[in-house]
């Protein structure tokens, strides 16, 4: 029998970015995956600012640059070619300290991914490795079989599982954990490309709100395009896969030899959240736990959130820091977030998918009635975690902004862990606490760079220190002692 912390299933994005955070601790981590190749079909295509961050935690922010490239703009426009609302981000950072929109390639991140995974030596990986089942136990640790390609079945004993074994996930059926479902199900086709000619594709993201086929139009990762078609009622989605049709749909866009597919999909677009998300030691995240139709770009970038949310708080429960209930937090901190997202989601798609000519042509007049007063449309405001480990009031639950001061990052100086900053050396003299790894004040070697921005922002936040969680939303602010203390409780609920 295999014995292990953490039984990971599923090493798409949000599992291996929980097994590298895990292998960061230095936790005993077995993760596995069915199939043997990356998810080969398309995907996400956005990340945002606060996943950028993430990706910097794990050491792979160049991998990711790399693969990545910020977005200049997002443009809704209508049959016509009038813009009926447009987003610029091109000079914009935001609090995580990154750019607010990337467009990007899934696989090449899975496997930026999977590949920092070798620096961990207490994480196995197995790669065509199925989760069949649980057994039961005694209450200690969680018994699983998996099998692989042979089929003979192995037992894992593992103190906790989590299932990031996406939408159809095995996990989340052996417990027989319902869905809310939003009641939003449309058809599209994806198309990804190859871009041979790069003057002759966009370079802002579009949605082109057509009822007669509303159709996304968006860059990705260096040297990629994406489009994508709203299939009709009553039209045969099939039909859609065939080159013919995809290149009648391409028409407008391209001519022959500037691109080349390499992927094609028709997907259900539909919004569903679990109804539980952990039950004992067996955790959901990810996919396994929600799915949001891709209009905001937010489906991976939620899993990632979720991934983050439960790294550090089963590290504190394996070190034995903290007792289990502190897993309750991990639903009620990030389902109010999703479903923020989703319901943006979806009402984002419902501008979009209109196919009722005359509800188009009102929506269009709302809209460039609404353009035509010169507002300076903003992105929807970034949704707030839940109730959980957060003091009661302002700045709690607030992300914690990322200052840079020639090229050095503040999260790079700081590392790992919850950070209690304060102003004064004096505010923090005796404070010792096992779930803060840096208690710094701002004249310290490390922090002086930042003194100025971290100053101001604490006049913001109008405390003389702030406690900033591991994954760097505010804690809350207030007096050193008192933030410790107070903190230590939240944790130990
Ligand atoms: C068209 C489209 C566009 C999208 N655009 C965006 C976007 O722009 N931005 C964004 O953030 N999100 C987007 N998404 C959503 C995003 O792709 C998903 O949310 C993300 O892939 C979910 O990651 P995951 O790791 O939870 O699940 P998956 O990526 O589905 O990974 C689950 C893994 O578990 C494995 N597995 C399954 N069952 C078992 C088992 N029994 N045993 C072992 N392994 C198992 C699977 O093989 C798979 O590798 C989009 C999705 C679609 C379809």
């Amino acid at each position: 029998m295999i014995d292990t912390d953490v039984l990971i299933v599923g090493l798409g994005p949000v599992g291996a970015t929980l097994a590298n955070l895990l292998g960061l601790q230095g936790f005993r981590v077995l993760a596995v995956e069915r199939d043997t190749t990356v998810y080969p079909l398309p995907r996400a295509a956005h990340f945002d600012a606060e996943i950028m961050r993430v990706w910097q935690g794990l050491g792979i922010l160049n991998e990711a640059m790399a693969v990545s490239r910020r977005a200049p703009a997002y443009e809704f426009r209508n049959a016509k070619g009038e813009v009926l609302l447009r987003y610029d981000l091109d000079e914009v950072i935001v609090a995580s300290g990154f750019a607010p929109a990337w467009m990007f390639n899934q696989p090449d991140l899975e496997r930026a991914l999977r590949s920092k995974l070798v620096d961990y030596p207490s994480v196995e990986t197995r790669i065509g490795v199925r989760f069949e089942g649980f057994e039961p136990t005694d209450g200690d640790a969680v018994l699983a079989t998996i099998t692989d390609a042979t089929r003979k079945p192995e037992a894992v004993k593992a103190r906790y599982v989590v299932g990031c074994d996406g939408a159809s996930s095995a996990v989340r059926k052996a417990l027989n954990i319902a869905h809310f479902d939003y009641d939003f199900d449309e058809p599209w086709l994806v198309i990804d490309a190859q871009v041979k000619r790069p003057e002759a594709v966009p370079t802002l993201n579009l949605q082109i709100c057509d009822p007669k086929r509303p159709t996304t139009c968006v860059l990705m990762g260096p040297g990629r395009h994406r489009w994508e078609f709203m299939i009709r009622p009553g039209e045969d989605p099939q039909h859609f896969l065939e080159d013919r049709t995809i290149a009648e749909l391409l028409t407008p866009w391209v001519r022959e030899g500037d691109v080349v597919i390499d992927r094609k999909a028709v997907y259900r677009f539909h919004g569903l959240v679990a109804k539980e998300w952990r039950r004992g030691r067996v955790i959901l995240a990810g996919d396994a736990a929600h799915q949001t139709p891709p209009f905001a770009g937010q489906g991976m970038c939620s899993g990632i959130r979720d991934a983050v949310n439960i790294a550090w708080k089963l590290g504190h429960v394996l070190r034995g820091e903290a007792r289990d209930t502190l897993l309750d937090t991990y639903q009620s901190e990030r389902e109010p977030h999703v479903r923020a997202v989703t319901e943006t989601a979806i009402a984002m798609g419902r501008v979009v998918c209109t196919a009722d000519p005359e509800a188009a042509a009102q929506r269009d007049a709302f809209m460039l009635a609404e353009r035509a007063k010169g507002a300076t449309p903003v992105p929807p405001a970034e949704p707030k975690p839940g109730p959980g480990v957060f003091m009661p009031t302002f700045p709690a639950a607030a992300i914690f902004p990322q200052g840079t001061v020639d090229e050095a990052r503040l999260d790079d100086v700081l590392g790992r862990g919850a950070w209690l900053i304060a102003r004064r050396a004096t505010d923090i003299a005796g404070i010792k606490n096992r779930h803060i790894a840096r208690i710094e004040s701002l004249d310290s070697a490390a922090l002086t760079p930042f003194a100025k921005k971290l100053d101001a922002l604490l006049k913001n936040y109008d405390g003389d220190a702030v406690l900033v969680r591991p994954d760097r939303y505010v804690f809350g602010a207030g007096a050193s002692h008192a933030l410790s203390t107070a903190y230590s409780a939240a944790v130990q609920t």
